[in-house]
């Protein structure tokens, strides 16, 4: 059971309140976020989590979580530096970081549920651009029908988790981010030292987060601890579960699922090695992750994604709204349109 002290920074009407407050949690997130390996391991670190505490979807508050009961043995700690909240009608976009060039990591946040669900578009940069318009469009459709954050859900989207590699160009060159490291293959699970794209020899870092962007994504997910991650790529035309070793949560129900709602076959990633990747190392925290790899490197194909993260919510929904109280609505929703097998 989750036993949090929460100091809540108010978005709305906050004023002196939330200066102090802020500044106070962001020196400490500023100094800390030198390095991990400067963070003394400690039960009552600091550790600031993007969450809204009521059912309300129209209120948008964010808290800064203070913990103890983050396990110790996670060292070093995460820090996740809130750099600017900005509340929008349905929606709150946060920087949770900067790119190597200074460019900021924005997040939307949806809904305020239990269950957290984590779109990321953009890991390699402007090579897949289109997976930053898809995300973008997503957010458009969520800003516009609030009605489609469901219950129970909070829906965190990440547009652009490489947006030097997306400033230089549907390119080699735009898929690495500023470092020329691919980002996709700077994370824990199974990382090596010589990565791999098709027979091409690429950068995976010096070491495993290595990189401004991943320490800030890996940050992101320990802080909100997602139900599901989908990480957007192209254009390879499939569904990808995360695996590390023995673990791929997830893979019953997920995968098929999602085949179901988008049309994209769930399969195994065999045309060459992967080292490092994302998806690998939520698996690894026993996060269930997939990689949607788009059929075109141009379009968004937006309308059977936007079925998938439907069927995804509506996994999370039901589960949680049934539990409570039957929701017969709800139910005929996803039933209507198969998101709820
Ligand atoms: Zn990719």
């Amino acid at each position: 059971m989750r036993r949090w002290l929460r100091v809540r920074l108010y978005v709305y009407g906050c004023g002196l309140v939330l200066s102090a407050c802020a500044s106070s949690v962001l020196a400490d997130i500023e100094q800390s976020e030198k390095g991990f390996q400067d963070i003394a391991p400690s039960p009552s670190s600091v550790i600031a989590l993007i969450e809204r505490p009521s059912l309300d979807p129209s209120d948008s508050t964010f808290v800064i979580v203070s913990t103890q009961t983050l396990p110790v043995a996670q060292t070093p700690l995460p820090t996740l530096n809130l750099l600017a909240v900005t509340p929008y009608p349905n929606a709150t976009r946060v920087s949770i970081g900067k790119s190597w060039e200074n460019r900021d990591i924005w997040a939307w946040q949806f809904g305020n549920g239990l269950h957290t669900l984590v779109l990321i578009g953009g890991i390699h940069g402007g090579a897949e651009a289109n997976t930053v318009h898809l995300a973008d469009l997503l957010v458009s459709h969520f800003r516009q029908n609030p009605d489609d954050v469901l219950p129970g859900i909070r829906l965190l989207i990440i547009p652009v988790a490489n947006p030097d590699g997306l400033a230089r160009g549907q390119s080699l060159d735009g898929r690495l981010n500023a470092h020329q490291v691919d980002l996709n293959r700077n994370w824990g699970c199974e990382w090596a030292d010589t990565a791999y794209l098709h027979e091409i020899p690429i950068s995976p870092g010096s070491q495993p987060f290595s990189e401004l962007e991943t320490m800030v994504l890996r940050a992101f997910f320990l802080s909100v601890s997602p139900d599901a991650v989908l990480f957007y790529h192209s254009a390879a035309g499939g569904i990808f579960m995360g695996r590390c070793g023995d673990s791929e949560p997830g893979a019953d129900w997920m995968g098929p699922l999602l085949d179901d709602a988008t049309g994209y076959p769930v399969s195994r990633f065999t045309a060459y090695p992967v080292s490092g990747d994302a998806t690998n190392w939520l698996a690894e925290q026993n996060i269930p992750a997939a990689v949607i790899e788009l059929y075109s490197d141009t379009q968004p194909e937006f309308d059977r994604n936007l079925s998938g993260v439907m069927a995804l919510q509506c996994h999370f929904a039901l589960d949680s709204i049934m539990s409570v109280q039957p929701d017969q609505a709800l139910q005929h929703r996803c039933d209507a349109y198969g998101w709820g097998d």
